[in-house]
C-alpha cells in the first residue's frame, strides 16, 4: 500500500515510555519505539510517502512538559529513526490548562483541523492531495480528523 503522506501522533502511537512505571515518555532516555518502527517506516518512506508527525501535547498547557521537552523527544525519535520523519507539528493547548499561555479552547487540538490545515498549507499540500494519505493515531480525535479529510486511518497496533 503506497500512501503519499504518512501523519503519526507521538505519544502512545510513534513512542512509548521505556519505563513502565511512567505514564508519559520522561525525557529522551524514556523513549521507548517499537521493535518494527523503523522497519515500517523505512519501507513507506522508500516507497515514496511523506511522514509527519501531528501530536496533540496536553500537557504542556497541564505544566508537566515544556515545548522544549517536546522537541527534545521530536528530535531525539527522528534521531533513532535515522531521521525518516519529513516534519512535525505541535498543539501545546488544553482549555483546562494551568500555564496561561496553553490554557485556552484553540483550533489546533485534534479533532479540530488547525493544525493539520495550517501545516499541509505552508507544504503546499492541497486538502484534495491527502486522499490516499494515512492517519496514524491511538484516539478517537485522530480518527475524527482523518475521516474529515477522507484520509484512511489506522491504529498504532495495526500500523506497526
Ligand atoms: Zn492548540
Amino acid at each position: 500500500m503506497k500512501w503519499d503522506y504518512i501523519f503519526l501522533e507521538l505519544d502512545n502511537t510513534l513512542i512509548s515510555p521505556r519505563n513502565p512505571k511512567n505514564e508519559n515518555v520522561e525525557g529522551v532516555s524514556d523513549i521507548y519505539l517499537t521493535d518494527r518502527s523503523y522497519e515500517v517506516l523505512k519501507y513507506h518512506k522508500d516507497n515514496g510517502s511523506k511522514i509527519y508527525v501531528l501530536t496533540n501535547q496536553p500537557l504542556i498547557a497541564m505544566g508537566k512538559r515544556t515545548l522544549d521537552d517536546v522537541y527534545a523527544l521530536l528530535y531525539a525519535t527522528n534521531y533513532l529513526l535515522g531521521n525518516l520523519l519529513d516534519g512535525f507539528g505541535i498543539c501545546p493547548h488544553h482549555p483546562s490548562g494551568v500555564v496561561t499561555k496553553y490554557a485556552k479552547v484553540c483550533a489546533c487540538k485534534k479533532p479540530a483541523d488547525g493544525l493539520l490545515r495550517e501545516f499541509i498549507a505552508d507544504r503546499g499540500i492541497t486538502r484534495e492531495d491527502l486522499k490516499g494519505s494515512l492517519f496514524v493515531g491511538h484516539s478517537s480525535s485522530d480518527a475524527t480528523l482523518a475521516r474529515q479529510y477522507g484520509m484512511e486511518f489506522k491504529a498504532p497496533s495495526d500500523f506497526f
